[in-house]
């Protein structure tokens, strides 16, 4: 298992995008260089990019099941063809203020309409996308308390 190590590090890699000489701990990984996977850092993280941008439902479905997991959750019951059907339901728009949501940005939240601490399941008919303030100002509330709130804000803040 070493002398295969060394034998990466001696034998000059490439990267096999940019071509640029592979050095381990540099600008190639540890996990890399022993699953012999010939990318540079830089370059894989334009593929996982890429790869984001081509299908970013994967992506959120993915971290969504994960924090479902962490927070002791029921798994999600939606898959990433019906998160996207969302979205486009929605125009790309934030339900609560119209903003544009670009779905590979920090700025697309998922926001579960009944909130999980009312018991709201990760399922289609419970699922909207969110700018990044609305949700969360929204946070664990349902969207008539949270629009009620808002309209409450807008009328003593204009005073
Ligand atoms: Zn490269
Ligand atoms: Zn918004």
């Amino acid at each position: 298992m070493l002398d295969d190590d060394l034998d990466i590090l001696d034998s000059k890699e490439f990267c096999r995008e940019c071509f640029l000489p592979l050095i381990k701990g540099d600008n190639w990984s540890e996990g890399k260089a022993k699953a012999k996977n010939y990318i540079c850092d830089y370059c894989f993280r334009e593929e996982k990019m890429r790869q984001r941008k081509a299908n970013p439902w994967k992506y959120k479905l993915k971290a969504l099941r994960g924090s479902l997991k962490t927070r002791g959750l029921p798994d999600a019951e939606v898959t990433e063809w019906e998160l996207r059907e969302i979205y486009e339901e929605q125009r790309g728009l934030c339900v609560f203020c119209g903003e544009w949501l670009d779905p590979c940005s920090s700025n697309c939240h998922l926001d579960h309409i009944v909130p999980t601490s009312a018991g709201g399941l990760t399922e289609k008919d419970n699922i909207q996308f969110l700018c990044e303030k609305c949700s969360y100002g929204k946070w664990k509330f349902s969207s008539e308390e949270y629009v009620r709130h808002c309209q409450r804000v807008a009328k003593w803040y204009s005073k």
